[in-house]
């Protein structure tokens, strides 16, 4: 029987309409996850369903799980696989490709909106380019693009491999953005385009779930106390959330995806804080971003507190946590580039298991561990770091956010005394959580999901703000650097070396920061600069964060502290000269803008038979010098004049040949061809046999230091408490570097003992095909134990066998404290001490030795580390202490340093001679993260000079 067309239409369009009232749902899910949510009251009537879609798999479909559930972690390529399978089945996702990491992993993002925006990604990309960087863009044209643009609200989640939930619970949003007909869902597709990242750190994320899968999943409570595996990516843990300068091949992937599409919004989800966290942006606030954006971060944390409370979920509060200060987090390029940064902390049981938790601020869930990281970074002089302490250490290297063997969080507001009891009923949190809880990865997804859901509906309901805030952010910006002061930054051409301009330059380009070339010699005030000198003007869409980067922090109160480091300064992190234009006028010098990286060009002056590579402090040159290691070099030890060129001490020596000259220009080095070496006393360079110290449970700051030596190209081995305890170390090393690393208390114990044995239980982390990402970086049969003191004695053995010891910011203390050094005193700053990484200065009180090559001044700005306050008997001081802290109140340079008093006159850095070797002690670290390049000399000098140290 044939119907007529009409109703054949009607009838067609009543079923379609039937179908979207009445979308089928998957009853099997509503069932598991009641079953697995362990109080009604922490479920929402967001996600206690799932419908159902012709063709369109759900989680379970491909992986045999539903998102949740006990006991189950997805591995990359798995979530890869689902994510595939959800695009191939779905015009309304797309995948996004962002590169891959270290180890080769994927990372990946996924698209998801309705058909038309999908089909037409590439036009809405184009239109938020153009509201991104609206210069030429009248205010009607402008509106012209808010009305057709969409916003993308991108989402990261597994940033920190602990923090296991997000990337399970993205895989199920992306299932219902795509498949649920409701009208919310029909409102979020409509007006919003959703990325997501299926795993922020890849590497860390398989790593973790292997560690996971191989020793936590008998876990039933924060008693249950497993390690965290040594490594979450190759070389750092949560640093990942603090590489301000973007050296972490995955942080860069994450940033070129971010100015390639330009997101209004970004959200990063992580884990630790009960029950929920929204971060509002809580002061102190960088004052230098957009008054806009600290109206929108409470409206978006409000609007979500309002939707979950009013489904009865307790536990969702914001303020009183992180703040605005520092804008090296990860997410916090949205808001570096004009966009709206969101964050999130939720309650994670560092896995997939269901545990008792006990909430907030007392012993159940803030144990000793919590207890003794807190006093390890107090004793830092660090801000109290998100996630407090993982089972068995403490401090800066050990602190791994949300894992189940410790306890959330409350320490870092208890830290910073802020917030308090997570328990206690406050204007932030309405409807705080019970006491104690069995809590479930479930409940997790249940509030991270029905938040994102809530944030969603809001960015919908809203979008056309939402981008035209984002034009007005991009607008202001730019308007502002043609109307503040300063107007803009010079890095003259006529300085002797431009290799550390070029890191910060390129740090700049990479943020998406415009700088020009001088194309002649211009003046601005009474100064003249040559032609080549590099101008970053502020007039341009990104010119806030270029103030932001390169200005001088003035913290904004005594009163407060904040979440990590209060100063960053560029020029002053990597002793290159910058200057500060307050003169309108270098917004009119002609430039013409470097279109990809600056490279200054390494020269080989005049020809002879002896190449001499000036020493002006490029750290290039350790790296010239490990190129050419089959080649003979000498040092320099005094300054000298060879015709018309000055030679610094340091300056290196080599036989001229075409591969020198060549290595010389590709590094960006200066030097001069001469007929013979010059006639000054001399030293060769030879490579030490070098290896670098890492405990089990504090590999961060190693990490960094690791970083910084394959960046450099300096050969040396990695060797952990199995290779100090075989002893014989003199027979097999010259030089022994101990990097920074903090644990039980902040002194010599952590470096000892690390990780608590566990009593009955042994932690292998070797090579294991069932769980193939262990044993990468070296291998252990038990972390536990550290080198004990049968290790101290190797390494005293070492260093009186003529070996040299290098340690490093807090791993100081390990010398003085186990007698290795006998007259060396290290003791700690008061409570009442508080410096988070200011910048401060350090003068140079033996400025001929080796370890000052390539400094020309006497005075240096250097990162204020948090080691020890070290003393030495007044007889010792003039040979041994080679710089020292001024510490007075001019002496901090940037950010913030309260108590400078406490380290007035006390040494920065000591050459102590011990027995047939010596000690040098950096109170300083001269590897902190990726940014106080222009500190990093003084560790290559040491290396490479290692034997020539005055007796
Ligand atoms: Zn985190």
């Amino acid at each position: 029987m044939r119907l007529p067309r009409a109703i054949a239409l009607a009838l067609l369009a009543a079923t379609l309409s039937l179908a979207q009232t009445k979308q089928a749902m998957d009853e099997e899910y509503a069932r598991l996850v009641k079953e697995w949510t362990t109080a009604p009251e922490f479920m929402s009537p967001l996600v206690d369903h799932l419908p159902k879609a012709a063709g369109v798999p759900t989680v379970k479909d491909v992986l045999g799980y539903y998102a949740g559930a006990p006991k189950k972690l997805t591995k990359v390529a798995d979530l890869g696989k689902y994510y595939r399978a959800l695009a191939a089945a779905s015009k309304r996702v797309k995948l996004l490709p962002a590169g891959s990491t270290d180890e080769g992993r994927e990372c990946l993002v996924v698209a998801i909106a309705d058909e038309e925006t999908i089909r037409n990604l590439d036009t809405y990309k184009g239109y938020l380019a153009r509201l991104a960087d609206p210069r030429g863009l009248t205010a009607d044209q402008a509106k012209q693009i808010v009305a057709q643009a969409k916003p993308i609200y991108l989402f990261t989640g597994g940033l920190h491999s602990s923090e296991t939930g997000p990337p399970e619970m993205l895989m199920e949003l992306a299932y219902r953005l795509a498949v649920d007909e409701s009208p919310l869902y029909d409102s979020i597709r409509k007006n919003v385009i959703v990325m997501l990242s299926a795993a922020a750190e890849p590497d860390g994320r398989d790593r973790y779930v292997d560690w996971y899968y191989k020793y936590k999943l008998s876990e039933e409570s924060e008693n249950d106390r497993t390690p965290n595996p040594p490594y979450w990516g190759k070389y750092i843990y949560h640093d990942n959330n603090r590489d301000i300068n973007y050296s972490q091949v995955t942080m860069s992937n994450w940033l070129k995806f971010y100015l390639e599409w330009h997101p209004p919004i970004m959200h990063d989800l992580h884990e630790s804080e009960p029950l929920m966290y929204t971060f509002s942006g809580q002061s102190p606030q960088n004052p230098t971003l957009d008054p806009i954006l600290y109206a929108e971060m409470p409206f978006f944390a409000d609007f979500e507190m309002t939707k979950m409370i009013g489904y009865g979920m307790p536990g969702v509060w914001t303020h009183a946590f992180v703040d605005m200060w520092s804008p090296g987090y990860l997410g916090y390029m949205s808001s570096n580039h004009n966009g709206m940064l969101r964050m999130y902390e939720t309650f994670g049981n560092g896995g997939a298991n269901t545990m008792r938790r006990t909430v907030g601020g007392g012993r159940g869930s803030a144990g000793g561990d919590v207890q003794e990281a807190l006093a390890a970074v107090a004793a830092l002089g660090a801000a109290a770091p998100e996630g407090a302490a993982p089972g068995g250490r403490g401090g800066r290297g050990g602190r791994g956010g949300g894992a189940a063997t410790a306890a959330p969080d409350t320490s870092a507001p208890a830290a910073a005394g802020r917030g308090g009891s997570m328990t206690t009923r406050e204007w932030y949190r309405p409807l705080p959580p019970p006491r104690t809880l069995t809590w479930s990865m479930r409940n997790n997804t249940n509030y991270m999901e029905t938040g994102v859901l809530s944030a969603l509906e809001l960015t919908a309901s809203v979008s056309k703000t939402v981008l035209e805030n984002f034009y007005l952010k991009s607008r202001n910006s730019i308007d502002s650097g043609s109307r503040d002061a300063p107007y803009g930054y010079v890095f003259p051409a006529n300085q002797k070396d431009l290799t550390r301009v070029a890191f910060v330059v390129n740090v700049l380009r990479k943020q998406g920061i415009e700088v020009g070339e001088a194309t002649g010699s211009f003046k601005l005030g009474a100064v003249t600069y040559p032609a080549g000198s590099l101008v970053l003007k502020r007039n341009q869409p990104y010119g806030r964060l270029a103030k932001i980067l390169l200005e001088k922090q003035d913290f904004p109160t005594d009163a407060q502290t904040t979440y990590d480091d209060t100063g960053w300064t560029m020029g002053l992190m990597s002793q290159a000269k910058i200057d500060e234009i307050n003169d309108k006028a270098v917004l009119d010098v002609a430039v013409k803008n470097i279109a990809g990286m600056y490279e200054p060009a390494g020269a080989v002056k005049g020809t002879g038979a002896v190449t001499a590579i000036l020493h002006n402090g490029s750290n290039n040159l350790i790296t010239l010098r490990y190129r050419l290691k089959d080649l003979a070099f000498d040092a320099i030890e005094k300054p000298v004049k060879v015709g018309d060129s000055d030679l610094p001490a340091g300056t290196l020596l080599v036989a001229s040949s075409a591969r020198v000259k060549a290595e010389v220009e590709k590094l960006g080095l200066q030097a001069v061809a001469l007929g013979a070496a010059p006639d000054v006393r001399k030293h060769a360079v030879d490579l030490p046999r070098l290896a670098m110290f890492s405990t089990w449970g504090s590999t961060q700051d190693p990490g960094w230091v690791r970083c910084a030596f394959d960046k450099f190209e300096v050969n040396y081995d990695l060797i952990y408490k199995e290779r100090i305890k075989q002893g014989n170390l003199r027979a097999a090393y010259d030089v022994i570097v101990v990097p920074s690393q903090g644990g039980r208390g902040g002194g010599a114990k952590g470096l000892i003992f690390d990780i608590d044995p566990r009593p009955g239980k042994t932690y292998a982390y070797t090579k294991d095909p069932a769980f193939p990402t262990l044993g990468a970086y070296g291998e252990s049969q038990d972390i536990t134990g550290g080198m004990g003191l049968a290790g101290v004695a190797e390494l005293d053995k070492f260093v009186n066998a003529g070996g040299v010891l290098i340690t490093l910011g807090a791993a100081s203390y390990f010398a003085p404290e186990t007698f290795i050094t006998k007259t060396v005193d290290a003791a700690h700053t008061t409570a009442a001490f508080y410096a988070p990484g200011p910048i401060v200065e350090a003068e140079i009180l033996l400025p001929e030795h080796p370890i000052f090559y390539g400094y020309g001044e006497r005075v240096v700005p250097v990162r204020w580390a948090g080691g020890p306050l070290l003393r030495v008997p007044a007889e010792e001081a003039r040979t041994r202490v080679l710089m020292r802290f001024p510490g007075n109140d001019s002496s901090i340079l940037s950010g913030l340093m309260r108590g400078v008093a406490e380290t007035r006159g006390r040494p920065a850095i000591l050459d102590e001679p011990v027995g047939q070797g010596r000690v040098v002690i950096f109170a300083t670290n001269p590897v902190y993260r990726w940014q106080n390049l222009g500190e990093f000399n003084m560790l290559a000098n040491a290396i490479l000079h290692f034997h020539d140290f005055p007796k």
